[in-house]
């Protein structure tokens, strides 16, 4: 099928379907300037010494890998990007009444900024904008912390406790929050279309949603620059980029509530 007859078909199913869920990834935030972890300009494949900064017991054992992540923080994009095509046709789904859940595996906090209601977004990996405590579990804006790493001090130590602190993502090795990963797949199992949106699909636990869904019956729509796991089983592979495919998808749904 080309990739037309394809986008309409997407359209269509959703327009029909009961409860559409969204799981999307970092792809659907690279044109927004802030580079994918795993595609070719990624993080990890441009530069692999970097993955172990992701690992929460490099984190906790040693000082000299928390300073590293302190001072990436300092420079990540997501302080200073802006939401893209594709953050607002996921929003403007949701607004025409075609968006139930949107579970996303990044951190960047652009969906909400984008449009999307903030209790519509499950943030399944955390949010760079936030600070934890990993002793008292204190959350805090992230704004003041960075700024003490800017003025001076490599590794801020909870104000309260004294214990290491981390932006409240969650790192390889972290376990997810549970009540999070709870709704995501009440989610799913209720959904009855699955669209996966700029991910490698292999992270795990999340990467077992569109599974999930597969089982309960649910058609899975892929929109991804890189092949997937997943492909094979979709009901839709639509490549390329993700803000052009799925303003395409939500111009068709405009088409057809229309016509
Ligand atoms: P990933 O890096 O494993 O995969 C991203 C996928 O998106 C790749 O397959 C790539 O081909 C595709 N892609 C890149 N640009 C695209 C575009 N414009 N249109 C369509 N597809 C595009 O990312 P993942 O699956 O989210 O998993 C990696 C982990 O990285 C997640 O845990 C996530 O939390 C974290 N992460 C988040 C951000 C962010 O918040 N923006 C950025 C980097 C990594």
């Amino acid at each position: 099928m080309d990739h037309g007859t394809l986008i309409r078909s997407v359209a269509r199913w959703i327009a029909d379907a009961r409860q559409v869920v969204a799981l999307t990834g970092a792809g659907v935030s690279t044109a927004s300037g802030i580079p994918d972890f795993r595609g070719p300009q990624g993080l990890w494949t441009t530069q692999p010494e970097k993955e172990r900064l992701f690992s929460l017991d490099a984190y906790l054992a040693d000082p000299d890998v928390r300073r590293q992540v302190w001072q990436l923080r300092l420079e990540n994009p997501a302080f200073t990007a802006g939401p893209n095509e594709a953050h607002r046709a996921l929003a403007d789904l949701e607004r025409r009444g075609r968006l139930h859940t949107l579970v996303t595996q990044n951190i960047d906090g652009l969906h909400q900024a984008g449009g999307s209601s903030p209790e519509r977004v499950i943030e399944i990996h955390g949010t760079i904008h936030e600070v934890e405590c990993l002793s008292c579990g204190r959350r805090v804006p992230a704004g003041p912390v960075l700024q003490q790493v800017r003025d001076g001090d490599p590794d801020p130590a909870c104000p309260e406790c004294g214990g290491l602190q981390k932006t409240a993502t969650v790192s390889f090795g972290q376990a997810l929050d549970p009540s999070l990963l709870q709704r995501a797949h009440d989610a799913t199992m209720g959904c009855d279309l699955m669209l996966a949106v700029g991910s490698s699909l292999i992270v795990h636990p999340v990467a077992l949603l569109p599974r999930t869904a597969l089982e309960t019956g649910a058609r899975l729509v892929i929109v991804n620059a890189e092949e997937t796991p997943y492909d094979d089983r979709a009901d839709a592979v639509l490549r390329g980029d993700a803000g052009e495919l799925l303003r395409a998808i939500v111009d068709h749904l405009d088409a057809l509530q229309q016509a």
